[in-house]
């Protein structure tokens, strides 16, 4: 083999896109090693720690021997706890069982499973726009085409039935939902979901509703499409543990589908990870059984993330020439780079200016398919926050 065959790429990769999420991470660690006081606004990441609960079920868990393989699908305890939680919610007579919750190395690798064992060669996905930069990703490592349907600004960018409608094509074969929505914040009302999860179950498409920020609202509870949805058939709701119980780092999500596709997504992932970290999946069991001290560690975070988000809101309406989406759930600012319509990726050069002469790091929009746009995460200490919006109010008026 010559060295340059050695480092040719497959076709499988060779088109992969970087994550900008990650790069931005990468940069601002490096900064920071440099000893540059970095204010990490660039994670999608709980600043939290796992609650004490959590910690003390998995110490207790390695204690009595969970440290072995387990089913590939995962342990039955915690699969009929993801069906419990969600019977609360699904009022069709055909009841969630365990054995249509498929438990993963987080909800990562369940929308993966899900796009690998759904779409294929000829097949379109439609992605509501924007998103992260992994759904595209995931429905092209499919074969399949991804399909961006822009939502609207005006509405935080969610798209509505008859936008979907317009972008399908025979080839459709399903869509990708995210509410509350990384990166706008945005969530969508019962009637908006419902809508288009009935256009969905007309047309036949698949439906992969990604909830990952389902418990991260504020106002109002976030509506979940098995509150909405007309029916279970071709719908595929996924989750985890990592954002609202700050587990990011455990490792565990699942989807919620029928058996017959539960098995073909439990023989993919029984050929490539197999079952999820045994202890993580006890964690994960405590967070969603024990659910008075869950239920008290949810609301204690999420009342923590809505005063962050108020006052960082409060700071950039110093600026009335800042356009930024009051976001109803998840952990993100969306705003409209200076500049952003006049100049080309707008969101980057913004992004690289606050970094370099603010020491503050941000995601651009470019990453989510919206390259006028800036993605700002407030999981982060709220002093650092508010400190974070001072600097970018001063960079965004001294823009070019
Ligand atoms: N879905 C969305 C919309 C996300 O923002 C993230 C994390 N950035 C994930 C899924 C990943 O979740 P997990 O840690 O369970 O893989």
């Amino acid at each position: 083999m010559t060295p340059a065959s050695e480092f040719l790429l497959s076709p499988n990769v060779a088109q992969l896109r970087e994550s900008a999420t990650i790069a931005v991470s990468q940069r601002a660690k490096a900064l920071r090693a440099a000893g540059r006081a970095i204010i990490d606004l660039g994670a999608g990441e709980p600043d939290f720690d796992t609650p004490p609960f959590i910690r003390a079920a998995a110490q207790r868990a390695i204690d009595a021997g969970a440290t072995r393989y387990t089913a590939v699908e995962g342990i039955l305890p915690l699969r009929q706890a993801v069906a419990d939680e969600a019977n609360r919610r699904w009022h069709g007579t055909d009841k969630v069982t365990a054995a249509e919750v498929v438990i993963s190395t987080g909800s990562e690798q369940s929308l993966f499973n899900a796009c690998f064992t759904l779409f294929g060669p000829g097949d379109e996905g439609l992605i509501p726009t924007p998103a992260r930069t992994r759904y595209y990703e995931m429905v092209s490592l499919a074969r399949a085409t991804a399909v961006p349907v822009m939502g609207d600004p005006a509405r935080g960018f969610k798209v509505t039935a008859a936008m979907l409608e317009r972008a399908a094509s025979p080839r459709t074969r399903g869509l990708m939902l995210n509410s509350p929505s990384n990166p706008t914040g945005s969530v969508y009302a019962p009637d908006e979901l419902r809508a288009i999860l009935a256009l969905a179950h007309e047309r036949g498409w698949w439906t992969l509703s990604d909830e990952i920020y389902l418990r991260i609202a504020y106002g109002k509870p976030a509506a979940s499409s098995l509150d909405t949805a007309p029916s279970r058939d071709r719908l595929v709701v996924v989750n985890g543990v990592a954002k609202a119980y700050a587990m990011t780092g455990w490792r565990i999500g699942w989807t919620i589908s029928s058996a017959t596709l539960g098995a073909a997504m439990t023989a993919l992932q029984s050929h490539t990870t197999s079952n999820a970290t045994t202890v993580s999946q006890h964690a994960a069991l405590a967070a969603l059984s024990m659910r008075d001290e869950a239920d008290a560690a949810v609301c204690s975070m999420v009342a923590q993330f809505e005063r962050r988000r108020d006052a960082a809101l409060s700071i950039l309406s110093s600026e009335p020439a800042i356009h930024v989406l009051a976001p109803d759930g998840a952990f993100y600012l969306y705003l409209r780079a200076p500049g952003a319509g006049k100049v080309a990726d707008a969101g980057s050069a913004f992004a690289k200016r606050l970094l370099e002469t603010a020491d503050v790091a941000i995601v651009p929009g470019s990453a989510f398919g919206t390259p006028d746009w800036v993605r700002v995460s407030y999981a982060a200490d709220q002093a650092q926050v508010e400190e974070a919006m001072r600097r970018l109010v001063t960079a965004f008026r001294d823009s070019p």
